[in-house]
């Protein structure tokens, strides 16, 4: 029983203040965001970060060092004090399959609905399998399957216990980059269909942005700034988040105000306000999309590397050796290396920070 008068948010997940690790020391430390319900969470970041820590946590199969851990506002893990993962209506998907070879499709789906009787058992499995669009395969082996096709029967599998929530772990590293497009939006279709919400660990971050509804950039076991995909690209907390998410690079300038900047690319002014003195030494960030081609413009970069991407090419220039950015356009604009192209900034979101 509680006495407290204050009702419970609406969280499906919440993680406060997590430290957890192996052996005496802590990897992750002081992990805090919260999920809603039917919302798809991302883990984000380079590898040895801690993601893959912080889903065991989660699962259960990692006790924690601080902080705590509820689930549909009951604390699962706390301190010495571990439920166990069988106990957590949480699923789970890795990047290799792990289905059973000498099982059939439909009887590795089934394979964790021990209770049920026989005919419920079959219709849930077939519903499954149709709403992963396998439902011809039923009666074949995994390794019959493609890989994609592998990875819909985990997940089906782990959605057959109707777990309260899915953590899948790089669920699609070992396929290649466009069946991953496809079936990591496949697979947030299937997600939000059936409500269900979901922890995907990623190093991709456009598997993150095309999945997620919000997005946790982790560095060295922290978490850098847990928002929307949106937020994270266009406002980044950090110079780690800047320079992780998204392309681009940074140009150094000079604040003439709190939301102008001066640098080799002209007078930069943005959508928000600093808290500079003018002078201060600062960081801008230029994305590609950031620069545009412009005949009138008497900025005039050198083009110092190409990279032709079919519909576009991206563009290296270069003002000085302290100033090169890069800049994305259409692959009819055509320049050669050496070139002097005329361009000019045209960003509404100023990103920059105070140099240290
Ligand atoms: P990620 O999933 O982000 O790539 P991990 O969570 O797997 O990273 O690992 C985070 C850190 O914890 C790494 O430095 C890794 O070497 C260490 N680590 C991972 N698993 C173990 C383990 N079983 N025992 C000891 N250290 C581990
Ligand atoms: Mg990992």
């Amino acid at each position: 029983m509680t006495d407290s008068l204050v009702q419970p948010a609406d969280w499906l997940l919440e993680v406060n203040n997590l430290s957890c690790g192996y052996g005496d020391g802590s990897v992750v430390r002081n992990v805090n965001f919260a999920l809603s319900h039917g919302d798809i969470g991302c883990l984000l970041g380079p590898s040895g970060c801690g993601k893959s820590t912080i889903l065991r946590a989660l699962a259960g199969f990692l006790p924690i060092n601080t902080g705590e851990i509820c689930l549909q506002s009951s604390s699962i893990s706390l301190p010495g004090r571990t439920l166990a993962p069988e106990k957590r209506r949480i699923g789970m998907v890795f990047q290799d399959y792990a289905l059973f070879p000498h099982l059939t499709i439909a009887e590795n789906v089934g394979f964790g609905l021990r209770r049920e009787d026989r005919e419920a058992k079959h219709q849930k499995v077939t519903e499954l399998l149709k709403v992963v669009h396998l439902q011809d395969l039923a009666d074949n082996y995994p390794h019959e399957l493609s890989g994609g096709q592998q990875q819909r029967v985990a997940l089906a599998r782990a959605l057959a216990p109707e777990p309260t929530l899915i953590l899948l772990d790089e669920p699609f590293s070992n396929l290649d980059a466009d069946l991953r497009r496809r079936l990591s939006l496949d697979v947030r279709e299937i997600l939000k269909t059936l409500g269900i919400s979901a922890i995907l660990v990623t190093h991709d971050q456009q598997e993150a942005f095309a999945m997620c509804d919000q997005v946790a950039v982790l560095k060295d076991g922290g978490i850098q700034q847990w928002d929307v995909p949106y937020n994270l690209y266009h406002e980044p907390a950090n110079r780690f988040v800047a320079g992780f998410v998204g392309q681009g690079g940074f140009v150094p300038g000079k604040a003439l105000g709190p939301d102008t900047i001066e640098s080799e690319l002209g007078v930069i002014r943005g959508n928000r306000a600093y808290p500079w003195q003018p002078g201060t030494l600062v960081d801008v960030l230029i994305r590609p999309d950031d620069i545009v081609y412009d005949a009138s413009s008497e900025l005039k970069p050198k083009v110092v590397e190409k990279t032709f991407a079919g519909t576009s090419t991206l563009y290296r220039f270069r003002c000085s050796e302290d100033t090169e950015f890069e800049a994305l356009f259409r692959s009819h604009l055509d320049f050669h290396l050496g070139e002097h192209v005329p361009v000019r900034v045209e960003a509404d979101h100023l990103i920059a920070f105070e140099r240290t």
